[in-house]
């Protein structure tokens, strides 16, 4: 009869991979074809080394349908800190710690082994075959390495609700081996969709509405109105905390800060009176025209949800669009409150939002605010206040900052 140490060795000796650690990355929007398809692929492929840089130097392989995240000297926390910052680039549903080896059931079994090892409860042996010269088919692999699996530790296989996943993959000339994985973000890579400017306040919105806008494949630069000189500089540290927290997203991000106390004093005293909060919002935007045209940005982004507070109600979304002439893409239009907030936990947003400060809109919040600005109205205000070479003065006056995912 064995001993139990010659028992633990013979497991051991089952399970030393003949392969190396790597992440396996399955690609978001697969009905994309043609042209668009080498598109994505070309410019997730490079997101996915830039994101990465900080990490290690990667190579990624492309497939049919997946990436293939490898590097030299691959350790195993490696590729988990490699997966994790992949779950974060836009384009991907999957970022997968898998092992890669050879194709053939001994190495697969070795990497099922290892993976397997110490745990506990039911399981279940998935294959995909992406060679399907591969000698056995996806059921028959599956029962081998599912049996040798219950040889070696005596698990239960359970085909519906398994507590573990064990996924094999046999691809053109390796075989993969993985349980679980990371979710991605869904989406497109940033840059697919052009560039556009996020106005950034320091609430819960707007670094929402980033994200929304990074996943629909745009690359954003942010615009943050300080009410400074008034105001001190805490909205700003906000902004800038957000910013570096969405940066995980897509990578040299800029804020642009404009300190726009002057300018609401200004009108104020234009005798704005309750159209002072519609009157600022435009000429927010009509600052943001003119920084995005710098920047060679094709859009504004603003947090705006349909009805939320009163700037919100659909004549005074009419009365911003009417303020410049760029598109302004609003991801948020028609969502709760509560929606918004989930969001903006899930991308970790939520809690630099509440820290408290003083937000520049309540240098100026006037007893009542209008639901209904009129055009006109809001035209003539302007006129007084000479908005055009405003704007142009305020675009004059950003300071930009560069905050990196990461950094302190
Ligand atoms: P948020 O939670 O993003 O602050 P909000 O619900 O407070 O939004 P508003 O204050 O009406 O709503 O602002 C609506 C949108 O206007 C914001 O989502 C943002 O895009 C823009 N905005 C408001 N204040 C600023 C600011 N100080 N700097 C830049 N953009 C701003
Ligand atoms: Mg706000």
């Amino acid at each position: 009869m064995p001993t139990l140490d010659t028992a633990t060795e013979a497991v051991q000796a089952q399970t030393t991979v003949d392969g190396e650690p790597c992440v396996l990355i399955k690609l978001g929007e697969v009905v994309l074809k043609g042209k668009n398809r080498e598109l994505f692929e070309r410019r997730l492929a490079d997101n996915v080394r830039s994101a990465t840089r900080g990490i290690a130097r990667v190579d990624v392989i492309r497939r049919h349908g997946v990436f293939i995240v490898r590097t030299k000297d691959a350790t195993v926390e490696k590729i988990d800190a490699l997966a994790e910052r992949i779950s974060d680039v836009m384009g991907i549903v999957w970022a997968h710690r898998a092992w890669r080896v050879g194709k053939d059931v001994e190495s697969v079994e070795r990497a099922a082994l290892e993976l397997m090892a110490g745990r506990t409860g039911t399981f279940a042996v998935r294959t995909k075959r992406r060679d399907k010269r591969f000698p056995l088919t996806s059921t028959e692999l599956d029962r081998q390495v599912g049996g040798k699996i219950n040889d070696v530790y005596g698990l239960p296989v359970k085909l519906k609700g398994p507590d573990h996943t064990l996924s094999i993959e046999i691809d053109r000339d390796e075989a993969f081996v993985f349980s679980g994985g990371l979710p991605g973000q869904g989406g497109l890579p940033v840059g697919m969709s052009g560039r556009g400017l996020v106005l950034m306040s320091g609430g819960i919105d707007s670094p929402v509405a980033a994200y929304r806008m990074m996943r629909r494949g745009l690359r954003v630069d942010y615009l943050h109105f300080s009410g400074m000189p008034f105001t001190g500089p805490e909205s700003i540290y906000k902004a800038y905390a957000l910013v570096r927290e969405l940066d995980k997203f897509q990578g040299g991000s800029r804020l642009f800060v404009v300190p726009f106390g002057k300018a609401q004093q200004q009108i104020k005293s234009s005798g704005a009176d309750k159209l002072a909060v519609i009157a600022q919002r435009r000429l927010m935007l009509k600052t943001g025209e003119v920084v995005a045209h710098r920047l060679g940005g094709g859009t504004l982004i603003t947090g705006d949800a349909l009805g939320q507070v009163s700037s919100q109600t659909l004549t005074n979304i009419t009365a911003l669009d009417d303020a410049v002439e760029l598109p302004i893409l609003r991801p948020l239009i028609g969502m709760d409150k509560i929606e918004i907030m989930d969001q903006a936990r899930r991308i970790r947003t939520l809690s630099i939002s509440e820290l408290p400060d003083e937000d520049c809109c309540t240098l100026l919040a006037p007893r009542r605010a209008e639901t209904r600005a009129k055009i006109e109205d809001l035209r003539q205000i302007e006129k007084r206040l000479d908005v055009a070479e405003l704007a142009d003065q305020l675009a004059e006056s950003v300071q930009e900052h560069r905050p990196v995912y990461g950094d302190s």
